[in-house]
C-alpha cells in the first residue's frame, strides 16, 4: 500500500510550486538540502498520521505499554535523546519493523512473535533508534531534493505551514515508501549504531546476531512472511557478520541481560489474543505504476498479487477433470502441492511421500493471464517422483510438473449469445506443443478433447505423468496401470485412492513458486537461468496498448535435489525450439496464435498478467 508509483509524487511536488515562490527565497537560506529539525518532526508526525491510516494499529495497554518502555529505555542511551519518541505495535503477523522521521518508531506483531527474548525484540527496536539518531530520512528527503522532486516538500513545511498542504505531501512520500527504503550504507550505519545502543543500554548485543541469523533461516522458509525490513535490506547473514566482528571489540561487561520474564509475559499474552486481520493488501501485488516506462525491472516479488481471487474464480469454473492412471504405487501417482511435507524445499519430498506422515491430499496448480477476449490458464499438476519408463523405480527422479493450457473464450457482450467456453487446450510434452480444440470431429487438423460441463477432460499417464485428452482406452496399455483415480474440482483437497469413484481436488496458485523463483535467496531451485528481458504487449496507461518489458534476469528453473537424477523444471523454463525461453508460459497468447495460425485479429495483448507484473484494472 505505501508503494504507489514514483510518478505520482512528481505530480504533487508540481501542484506545490505554484505556492512556493515565497517560501523558495527562505529555502535557499536556510540550505536547501538540510531538514531542520522542526521540519522533520512536522514530517514525521504527518507521515505516522498517514501510515496509521493504513496499517493496522495494535489497541492493547499492555502490549504498547511494554514496547514504549522497552523503546525509550534505548532512546535514553541513544546519541538522540532530545526530540520525544513514540513506539508503537503494527497488528501484521509479517516481521518487520519502521522508523518515520522525528522518532514514530512502529514493529510488527509478527516481529515480537518471532523473537526469542527480549534482548532480540530490543536489537531490532535499536536499530530502528538509530535510524532516527542518524536522520537517514532527512537522507532520503535531500536524494528527492536533489532529483528535484523534494521543492515542494520543503516548500509545504516551511511557507506558510498549511498543515493540508504538508499531510498531502506527507502522504506522497509514505505513498513512495522512502521511509522504509533507506541505503544499504544507512542499513549499515543503523545497525552498528544500534549494537552499540544496545550493549550500552545493558543488553547483550550478540542478540543481533542471533536474530539476524534466524531471519535469514526463516526467510528461506517462509519468504512470504517478509516484507520491507528484509527486501530492502543486506542479506542477514551479512549483517550478523558485521555486527559479531564490531561487538569483538566492546569491553566484557558481566551485567548484560538477555531476557526478562515481561518479555515472555507479552509473548503469551500475544498468543491470547486475536490473530492479525488479513487484509486484501494491494500493495502484496507487484505494482503496476500509472504510466509504466517501456523498460521497467519487475518489482520485487511477492507470494501473492493483487487479482488472485478472481483468477481462482475463473480457473475454478474450468478446472479439467482429471482421470489418473494409477500404478503399484498409487503415492507416485497422486498430485500434490510442492510443500505437502510442511516445508519449500524440493530436495526431501520424494522422500517425505514415503514416511508414514503422508497424508494424501490432491491439489491441482492454476496460473491465469488474460487479453480482452480470452482467459489463458494453464494448470499443472506436481508430484514428489517422477515415474519413468516401464519400471517406475529403475530411473526415478525427484520432483516432477506437468502443465497444460486451457484457453477460454469469454463471453460475448450477450452471455446467452456466447457464454464463456473453452476454445482450445494445449499440452506440453517432450519440448512439443500439442493442439486440441473441443470436440474437434468436423474440423481436420487438430486433435479432440472432451468438455465435460466446460471442463476439459484429461488423462494422466502414470509413466512420466504425462497429459493427454482423455479418450478412454488408455488403461488398457501395458505400463502396470491398476486403474484410475478420477479427479475433480470440489475446493476440497482430498484422497482419491482412500475412497472409491469420484474424488475431489483443490486448487492452489502457482505464483509463490515463481515469486520463490525470483528470489535470489531462493532454496527451492538448485539452478536456474538468465530470462534476461521479456517482452509482451499488454494494455497500459490511458488504455494504450505498448510493449511490456520486464527484466527478468536470472530465474530460479529446476527444483534443487540431492539426487544424482535430473530434478524437474517449471513451466517458465520450457521452451519450444526456435522460441524465446519461457515463451509458452510468459506469452500463451503469442504462442497460441502461432500454433493455430491465428490472423492478427486475435487479440495477444494483456490486460492481465501477474507474472509479468500486468494486473487488471490499475490504470
Ligand atoms: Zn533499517
Amino acid at each position: 500500500m505505501f508503494r504507489k508509483s514514483f510518478a505520482s509524487l512528481a505530480c504533487a511536488a508540481l501542484a506545490l510550486t505554484g505556492g512556493l515562490s515565497l517560501a523558495s527565497h527562505d529555502l535557499l537560506g536556510q540550505g536547501i538540502f538540510g531538514l531542520s529539525e522542526e521540519q522533520e518532526l512536522e514530517l514525521g508526525k504527518q507521515a505516522a498520521a498517514e501510515i496509521e491510516k493504513e496499517e493496522p494499529i495494535l489497541q492493547d495497554a499492555t502490549v504498547t505499554r511494554y514496547i514504549d518502555a522497552l523503546g525509550q529505555a534505548l532512546v535514553r542511551t541513544s546519541q538522540r535523546s532530545n526530540i520525544p519518541y513514540t513506539f508503537k505495535v503494527v497488528d501484521s503477523e509479517a516481521v518487520n519493523a519502521f522508523a518515520l522521521p522525528g522518532g514514530y518508531i512502529y514493529v510488527n506483531r509478527g516481529l515480537i512473535e518471532a523473537a526469542s527474548n527480549e534482548s532480540e525484540l530490543a536489537g531490532v527496536l535499536a536499530h530502528e533508534v538509530s535510524h532516527v539518531v542518524a536522520r537517514h530520512s532527512a537522507e532520503q528527503v535531500k536524494k528527492l531534493q536533489i532529483t528535484g522532486l523534494g521543492l515542494g516538500i520543503l516548500g509545504a513545511i516551511l511557507g506558510d505551514g498549511k498543515a493540508a498542504q504538508i499531510g498531502n505531501v506527507a502522504s506522497q512520500l509514505v505513498a513512495t515508501g522512502v521511509f522504509l527504503k533507506y541505503s544499504r550504507e544507512a542499513e549499515r550505519e543503523a545497525d552498528r549504531l544500534g549494537a552499540q545502543n544496545l550493549y550500552d543500554t545493558g543488553y547483550d548485543p550478540r542478540a543481533m546476531v542471533t536474530f539476524f541469523e534466524k531471519l535469514a533461516d526463516m526467510r528461506q522458509r517462509e519468504p512470504n512472511k517478509f516484507e520491507t525490513f528484509f527486501s530492502s535490506h543486506p542479506d542477514p547473514r551479512e549483517r550478523a557478520e558485521n555486527v559479531k566482528d564490531l561487538i569483538s571489540s566492546f569491553p566484557y561487561r558481566s551485567d548484560l541481560r538477555v531476557d526478562s520474564r515481561s518479555f515472555q509475559a507479552i509473548q503469551r499474552h500475544l498468543g491470547s489474543l486475536p490473530p492479525p486481520v488479513k487484509r486484501v493488501d494491494s500493495d502484496t501485488a507487484p505494482t503496476t505504476p500509472g504510466a509504466p516506462a517501456p523498460d521497467e525491472t519487475a518489482p520485487v516479488q511477492r507470494a501473492t498479487y493483487r487479482g488472485e481471487e478472481q483468477d481462482r474464480a475463473v480457473a475454478a469454473r474450468f478446472a479439467p477433470v482429471f482421470r489418473v492412471g494409477v500404478t503399484a504405487n498409487p503415492r507416485y501417482d497422486l498430485p500434490v502441492k510442492f510443500d505437502f511435507d510442511g516445508d519449500w524445499r524440493a530436495d526431501n519430498n520424494a522422500a517425505n511421500v514415503e514416511s508414514s506422515n503422508f497424508r494424501p491430499a490432491s491439489y491441482v496448480y492454476y496460473a491465469l493471464s488474460e487479453t480482452s477476449d480470452h482467459y489463458f490458464i494453464h494448470y499443472g499438476l506436481y508430484f514428489p517422483v517422477e515415474n519413468e519408463g516401464a519400471d517406475q523405480r529403475s530411473q526415478p527422479r525427484d520432483n516432477d510438473m506437468e502443465f497444460c493450457l486451457v484457453v477460454v473464450e469469454k463471453e460475448s457482450t450477450d452471455p446467452r449469445d456466447r457464454p464463456a467456453r473453452v476454445a482450445a487446450l494445449e499440452t506440453f510434452v517432450d519440448g512439443q506443443v500439442r493442439r486440441f480444440i473441443p470436440n474437434a470431429s468436423l474440423l481436420g487438423g487438430f486433435g479432440s478433447v472432451s468438455v465435460e460441463d466446460g471442463r476439459p477432460v484429461l488423462f494422466v499417464h502414470p509413466d512420466g505423468h504425462r497429459m493427454s485428452p482423455y479418450r478412454g482406452d488408455e488403461s488398457r496399455s501395458d505400463y502396470n496401470i491398476r486403474g484410475e483415480a478420477l479427479l475433480r474440482y470440489t475446493g476440497r483437497a482430498e484422497d482419491p485412492f482412500s475412497t472409491r469413484g469420484d474424488s475431489g481436488y483443490d486448487l492452489t496458485p502457482l505464483y509463490p513458486l515463481w515469486a520463490e523463483a525470483r528470489n535470489p535467496q531462493a532454496q527451492v531451485y538448485g539452478a536456474g537461468q538468465n530470462f534476461g528481458r521479456f517482452s509482451v504487449e499488454a494494455v497500459g496507461y490511458r488504455n494504450r496498448t505498448q510493449t511490456r518489458t520486464v527484466d527478468l534476469g536470472n530465474i530460479g528453473t529446476t527444483f534443487r535435489s540431492d539426487w544424482r537424477h535430473q530434478s524437474s523444471t517449471a513451466p517458465w523454463a520450457w521452451s519450444e525450439e526456435g522460441q524465446r525461453p519461457g515463451e509458452w508460459f510468459l506469452d500463451p497468447a503469442g504462442s497460441l496464435r502461432r500454433h493455430f495460425n491465428l490472423s492478427q485479429e486475435f487479440v495477444a495483448t494483456y490486460v492481465h498478467h501477474p507474472f509479468l507484473g500486468v494486473e487488471r484494472g490499475s490504470f
